[in-house]
């Protein structure tokens, strides 16, 4: 077979032929040349309005880097027409393998950014031999396409999240589509405050906000008060991930006083390394985190008590019943209030401040997928540890669509990849 007639089979362009094959070395690599020609008698197409128009003349020849082929790196050669252009003057003509000035072909492009969601940034590069700014600009390029021709009209449940960013508290607000058959990011916001979170009401748009049933995020005030003013329609519930944070953080702060107590008595820090038992889950812990546990259960320590209201708390979750569910609740706050741990009753009051959103949670579970909001958090986090080069809002934004917002894809003739 002639490489011309898979490459008629790959990558057909209207108007345009494929002409000679060369191939040389280039830096101790093989690189293969194409020549494209536009068809005898087909005028070239003005790049700004796209109608046809008579050649003003041709600029020298370009390079555009294609899809590598077995190791060898392709590129087209084609020299640019001007178009005397009726309207626009005269312009360079358009293309349909490369967009504007990109010296990467459309569909190499869409190529990295597809390896791009598998591999790192980095390792495209290394991969493709190419540099992280042509696998970036890549990534930029599908996603700036990807939200222009996504579908939004479907979202009737969304989850408010919020991630740390760099060092020193800086804060991204994320939207999640959270219904039972499309779970995706949908919006990535700099901060976490009204103003934030404002802004993603807008762009979404007043119809499809009186559209959305359930949104669950934090109790986090700023967020609640939005909600309430821009979508009070929807059932607001406070999700069970972002719940059990709090429980977290409440236990480091328990733990971490104690310790320094302990110490100032002169007595053995029993505590030291024990976070992790604390936190996980029991039957996520390993061996000897169990034994841990054990040791740490077997005194009565604050931090022992707090750890097992936290615990005793977790069976709020499964009552099939809200009513149920709140006297459990109420009951739960009680002995908690009680505790002499300032951190849990601290999360008491604010559990019982948002009872009603709490419950509203046992309507909403068979309807959402309520436990998206968490994998997500835990899915935007490894992306914005990924890569250093996510030193910018505006990249790190571009990876999270790009690893989390099932964007659509341009379609072309061939599968690459
Ligand atoms: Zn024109």
């Amino acid at each position: 077979m002639h490489l011309k007639s898979i490459l008629n089979f790959v990558e057909p362009h209207q108007g345009f032929v494929y002409g000679a094959v060369r191939w040389r070395i280039h830096s101790n690599c093989t690189v293969l040349d194409i020549e494209i020609r536009p068809r005898k008698n087909r005028l070239p197409v003005c790049s700004k309005c796209g109608r046809q128009g008579p050649g003003y003349d041709t600029l020298p020849v370009r390079r555009f880097e294609f899809v590598p082929l077995w190791g060898i790196a392709v590129f087209f050669l084609y020299a640019m027409r001007r178009v005397n252009c009726a309207t626009c003057g005269v312009k360079v003509e358009r293309v349909p393998w490369a967009a504007g000035k990109n010296h990467l072909t459309t569909t190499y492009a869409w190529f990295l950014a597809r390896w791009a969601k598998r591999l790192s940034w980095k390792e495209v590069g290394q991969v493709f031999q190419t540099s992280w700014d042509n696998v970036f600009r890549s990534v930029k390029m599908a996603v700036a396409w990807g939200l222009a021709h996504r579908n939004l009209d479907n979202v009737t449940a969304i989850g408010i999240d919020e991630i740390a960013w760099k060092k020193g508290h800086k804060y991204l607000t994320l939207v999640y589509q959270i219904d039972a058959g499309c779970k995706r990011l949908l919006w990535v916001g700099k901060e976490r405050t009204q103003k934030t979170l404002r802004q993603f009401f807008k762009e979404f748009g007043p119809e499809r906000t009186t559209r959305l049933d359930f949104i669950c995020s934090d109790m986090w005030k700023p967020y609640l008060k939005v909600v309430a003013d821009v979508a009070g329609k929807a059932l607001h519930i406070i999700d069970r991930f972002h719940v059990m944070t709090h429980f977290g953080k409440a236990i480091d702060k328990v733990r971490a006083s104690e310790v320094k107590e302990l110490k100032a008595k002169g007595q053995q820090p029993v505590l030291t390394g024990s976070r992790w038992c604390l936190l996980k889950r029991p039957d996520h812990l390993t061996d000897k985190q169990t034994v841990k546990l054990k040791e740490l259960l077997a005194i009565n320590l604050k931090t022992v008590r707090a750890y097992i209201l936290k615990e005793d708390f977790q069976h709020f979750w499964r009552y099939k019943s809200a009513g149920w569910a709140g006297k459990f609740l109420d009951n739960w706050c009680r002995r908690t209030m009680r505790s002499r741990l300032v951190p849990m009753k601290k999360i008491a009051k604010m559990l019982r401040t948002h009872r009603q959103l709490l419950l509203d949670w046992f309507r909403a579970k068979e309807k959402v997928a309520l436990g998206a909001v968490e994998g997500f958090n835990n899915k935007a986090k490894v992306t914005s540890r990924k890569a250093y080069g996510f030193r910018s809002f505006e990249v790190l934004k571009i990876a999270l669509y790009h690893t989390l917002g099932n964007l659509p894809e341009l379609e072309g003739t061939h599968k690459f990849c």
